[in-house]
């Protein structure tokens, strides 16, 4: 007595097809919406370095070239300009790679402490540049091993560390911090830099976020860095996470798990 008249049912479907269909365009216009600012984004953050380069340029061949000094104050300025592009295209290559899938990810085994000794080393001189002492604490007696793509963490790792740098005050201080439980390794990297404002927080993982635009643009950044960071991480199954007080500094964390040794057969059965 209740079955619903076949008019109905065929309305029913006809609600449902619509509803899933207007769904799928809301899907593809806000894909759409997204591209084109991506596309502005990039033509924006390109353009920046290009005028650069080409004011330079155009500054010598309207006279300066013929002074020893301006010349080479300026070709040194353009060459910076262009060592930023190719930064730049090839970070936004990663990113889309990463974005799409391509990248291939390889997992090995690796003692996280001696990676981190090594991108410590890597950034030693820039840090001298700005009188920023890095200090590394761990526990000796332990190993840090861990199964992930080497490479990969290393750029994190380094990302991380050189952002402690670049957004410290000159005479500054960073703090690498591993730790590990029974699961996880933890790296901790804490700097006594300007902080970052608590609105901008959730936003800096963002591709091109930057709190300063102009400042972090001189200090050689992309604006890309901690959207690579982030999707590394993910591709880990984990998470960055950050915490900051403006004015005092900010800490950024991350975890991978723990390589188990050989225990595992035993505890089977
Ligand atoms: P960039 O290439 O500009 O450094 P990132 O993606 O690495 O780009 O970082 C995004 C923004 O987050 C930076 O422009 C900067 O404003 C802010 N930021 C990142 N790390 C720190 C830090 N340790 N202290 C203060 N601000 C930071």
């Amino acid at each position: 007595r209740t079955s619903i008249s076949p008019l109905r049912k065929i309305n029913k479907t006809i609600n449902s097809y619509a509803l899933a269909k207007n769904k799928e365009i809301e899907t593809l216009q806000k894909n759409a919406a997204f591209r084109r600012e991506f596309i502005a984004d990039i033509s924006h953050e390109l353009k920046t370095p290009i005028f650069a380069a080409q004011g330079f340029i155009h500054t010598l061949l309207d006279g300066a070239v013929d002074d020893e000094e301006v010349r080479y104050k300026f070709l040194k300025r353009a060459a910076k300009s262009l060592n930023s592009l190719d930064k730049l295209v090839q970070d936004l290559l990663t990113l889309n790679q990463m974005e799409s899938g391509v990248i291939k990810f390889h997992f090995e085994k690796f003692d996280l402490k001696d990676l981190i000794l090594e991108v410590i080393e890597e950034l030693e001189q820039k840090a001298a540049k700005r009188d920023v002492l890095i200090r590394f604490f761990y526990d000796k007696s332990k190993t840090f091993v861990t199964t992930a793509d080497k490479d990969k963490i290393f750029r994190v790792c380094q990302n991380l560390i050189s952002n402690a740098i670049k957004y410290n005050h000159d005479g500054g201080e960073v703090e690498v911090i591993l730790q590990t439980n029974k699961s996880q390794h933890s790296v901790e990297v804490k700097d006594n830099g300007q902080g970052i404002p608590p609105e901008d927080l959730k936003r800096i993982f963002e591709r091109f976020y930057r709190v300063e635009k102009s400042r972090s643009r001189e200090k050689g950044g992309t604006g890309l860095g901690l959207a690579i960071v982030k999707h590394i991480l993910e591709a880990h199954h984990s998470k960055i996470a950050v915490s900051s007080t403006l004015g005092k500094g900010s800490i950024f964390s991350f975890s991978l798990p723990v390589e188990k040794e050989k225990k595992k057969e035993s505890s089977d059965k």
